[in-house]
Formats: structure tokens, sequence, C-alpha cells
């Protein structure tokens, strides 16, 4: 379709592609696709010898039942790694191709020698593309780890637990600043278009990096390490 996030999403992936020298083909789809001619083309992806990496770019339109078509991408190419088989093998602590988002704050959690063990990690969201997966990573990495999300009525109990703080709800501001631990490592993955067009993420980034030892900023933070660790997850699968 015509989404104008997903256009621009797409163009900072091609555009990171010939950075690294990932030869990327774009598949523009109309909003009207049927289920059936995307699968087809998935099926086409599949079989091509030459190609590594399949990456479908969501949200897809409602007739078509996403759940169905990221199960059909072959595992091996799925460079996202929103299959089940990709987040089983997470979860069974074998990771392979690592969904992009948590894979990439591990690595910026990794690049400031955070220490996991012993640590308690809280995540805002359940999401199986953000929220889930990031608790597996965590888990894997020997956090004690919570997840919150949209039925959980008291964040501001579980936030000021965290030693590691990772919000992924969608929602501005959700959380205050004044609920950080002090030295806390602050993670904001909310991407939020207020009404005046700037992008924001879900923590008081002002008043919260009073509190945390660390925080990335919203944008430039989690967003250009998901666009980098898919272009690590291509590489692999290729
Ligand atoms: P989603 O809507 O699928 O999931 C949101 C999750 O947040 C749900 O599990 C929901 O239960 C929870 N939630 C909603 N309101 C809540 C509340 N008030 N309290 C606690 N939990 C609440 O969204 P998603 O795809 O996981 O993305 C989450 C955010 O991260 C969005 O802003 C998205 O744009 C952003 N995002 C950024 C990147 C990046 O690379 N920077 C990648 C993916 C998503």
């Amino acid at each position: 379709g015509e989404d104008p996030a997903s256009a621009s999403y797409v163009r900072s992936k091609r555009l990171a592609c010939d950075v690294v020298g990932i030869k990327s083909i774009y598949h523009p789809l109309p909003h009207s696709v049927t289920e059936h001619e995307l699968i087809h083309l998935i099926q086409q992806l599949n079989a091509d010898q030459t190609i590594d990496g399949i990456l479908l770019q969501l949200p897809l339109p409602d007739h078509i039942d996403v759940d169905k078509v990221l199960e059909l991408i072959d595992p091996q190419k799925d460079v996202d790694g929103f299959h089940p088989y990709n987040l089983g093998r997470l979860a069974q602590r074998r990771p392979l191709l690592r969904p992009c988002t948590p894979f990439g704050i591990m690595k910026l959690l990794d690049s400031i020698q955070q220490v996991y063990k012993n640590r308690h990690a809280v995540i805002i969201g359940a999401s199986n593309i953000v929220g889930r997966p990031m608790a597996l990573e965590l888990l894997l990495a020997g956090s004690t780890v919570t997840i919150c999300h949209r039925f959980t009525e008291n964040l501001a109990e579980y936030v000021p637990q965290a030693d590691i703080l990772i919000s992924a709800a969608g929602k501005p501001n959700l959380v205050k600043g004044k609920w950080i631990k002090l030295g806390a490592t602050v993670i904001d993955v909310g991407m939020n278009r207020l009404p005046n067009g700037t992008i924001t993420g879900d923590i008081e980034f002002a008043s919260a990096r009073e509190r945390a030892a660390w925080i990335t900023p919203v944008p430039g933070g989690v967003g250009p390490m998901t666009i980098a660790c898919l272009m690590v997850n291509t590489v692999r699968a290729a």
C-alpha cells in the first residue's frame, strides 16, 4: 500500500543496503493486492536461489492474514526474525535470525557493558515483534524479566524496580521521568508521531535523563540499530 511511514522505513532500509553493499530488490504492491498474490510472490522469492533475505514490510492491509503470510517466508530467509521458527529458536536459547529491534537493543546494552545477571529488566509492551522477543533476549542474557502490557494497571510500581527499562508501548509520555530508578539503563523503543509532526518516544526524556545512567533518544536511538541488525541478519542469512 501507500502507508507513508512504511515508505519511509523501506527507503531507510534500502539506503542501508546500498551503504553496506547488499543488493535490494523492491516489490511495491498496491493496497488492493490479494493474499493469494502476495503468497505467490513470497513463494517465488523463497525458491529463488539468488535471494538470501525476504522482508515483508508491516503493517499489511486488513484483508491479509499477517501471521499466515509471515509463516510462509522461508525461515532461513526471514531476516526480520518474525517467523515462528526463529522466535522458537530464541525461546529455546538457540537463536538464529533474531528479531531486529530486540537484537539491536542487546547490541546497545552490550556496548555499555550492561550487567544482566541478577538485574531486573522491565519491559513495557508484549507484541510479537518487540516486547516478547525482547523478554526472551534478556532472559537468555540472565536477567530477571517482568513484562508489562495494556492490562497492567500499576506501571508506576513496576518501572521503579527496573535496572533495565525497555518501553515499547507506542504511547507518548507514558513513562514518567520520576519513576525511573536512579542509575537505570533506559531504552525507549516508542516512535510516536505527534499532531505537530514531531516524533517522540514513550518516556519523558528530559526528566528521565536526570535519573538514568544511560538513556536512548527518539529519534536516533533504537531505530538505526534495528536497521543495522537487519543488515547483520541478511549477511548471516547469505
Ligand atoms: P504494538 O501496538 O503491537 O504493541 C504495543 C504493546 O504495548 C502491546 O503489547 C500493548 O499491550 C502495550 N501497551 C499499550 N498501551 C500500554 C499501556 N498504557 N501500558 C502498558 N502497556 C501498554 O506495537 P509494537 O509494534 O510493539 O511497537 C511499539 C512501539 O515501538 C511503537 O511506537 C512503534 O512505532 C515502535 N517501534 C519502533 C521500532 C524501532 O526500530 N525504533 C521498531 C518497532 C516498533
